[in-house]
């Protein structure tokens, strides 16, 4: 299927094709991000947090939510650029991207997109949580151990090229895959992150996919969850089950406290 492009001046230097995939990633964030602000203050919605028992029930406060919007908006404003111009670059002018688009051609290509940012994220994680790079990197993005979806980006710079940029771009460019799958895996996975960082778990079958329910284990007790799938995860048994936090996060549901952060 062709992908109507638009000839403007600036073509050479940043295609259309990066600006409509990053719209797409920017859009699905935010609209998360966004949705879940709202309903994070809904008392409808607080029997969903991941951990009620936190101080103002798991949720941030204003003034936390704004930090973390500050050096969010940083990262995907301004941080993110280079790797983009660079990988999009490679993309168009040397891998070249697909132009057929079937059933079989979009499943193939979003579930590579998916696995590979699934070993590259794991990977990489697990690097972060060493001696050298916890505290001089990492320990940015732990600052909230009951994140909202805005803290998804609320990295530092580092660790969101390397960790997180890199490992949801480069899918797309080494297997060339068509414009419109990029555009549907940037938005699948910026949403995706953001649901994660969302603190929102519903009891539902697919709901280790579509909410916090993987990666908030891993914000709150820390040496648990680095994947994003969860595949790495159960592979290398470095699970929340399988280390004991999900009958310690059961003990401590049953204990209606607000006392104390992790
Ligand atoms: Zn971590
Ligand atoms: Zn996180």
């Amino acid at each position: 299927m062709r992908v109507p492009s638009f000839d403007v001046p600036w073509a050479d230097f940043c295609d259309h094709e990066m600006l409509a995939s990053l719209s797409c990633g920017f859009a699905s964030f935010s609209s998360v991000a966004l949705s879940c602000f709202a309903l994070e203050r809904c008392r409808a919605f607080r029997r969903f947090r991941a951990q009620p028992y936190k101080p103002n029930e798991g949720r941030l406060t204003n003034a936390e939510w704004w930090e973390a919007l500050r050096v969010s908006a940083w990262n995907a404003l301004v941080v993110q650029w280079p790797v983009n111009v660079v990988a999009f670059w490679l993309y168009r002018n040397v891998i070249g991207h697909g132009t057929e688009l079937t059933i079989t051609s979009v499943v193939g290509q979003l579930a590579f997109c998916l696995l590979f940012v699934e070993v590259w994220f794991y990977t990489s994680h697990i690097a972060l949580h060493s001696k050298l790079l916890y505290r001089r990197v990492h320990k940015t993005h732990h600052r909230f151990t009951y994140p909202s979806a805005v803290c998804a980006l609320y990295a530092h710079w580092l660790e969101f090229v390397f960790c997180n940029q890199l490992g949801v771009v480069l899918g797309p460019v080494l297997i060339g895959c068509h414009p419109y799958v990029t555009r549907a895996w940037l938005a699948l996975a910026l949403g995706g992150t953001a649901l994660a960082h969302s603190g929102f778990v519903f009891a539902t079958a697919v709901g280790r996919l579509f909410d916090a329910s993987h990666h908030d284990l891993h914000h709150e007790f820390f040496h648990c969850n680095y994947g994003v799938l969860g595949l790495c995860d159960w592979l290398l048994r470095t699970d929340a089950s399988y280390r004991g936090y999900i009958d310690a996060k059961a003990e401590k549901r049953n204990v209606p406290s607000h006392g104390g952060g992790a």
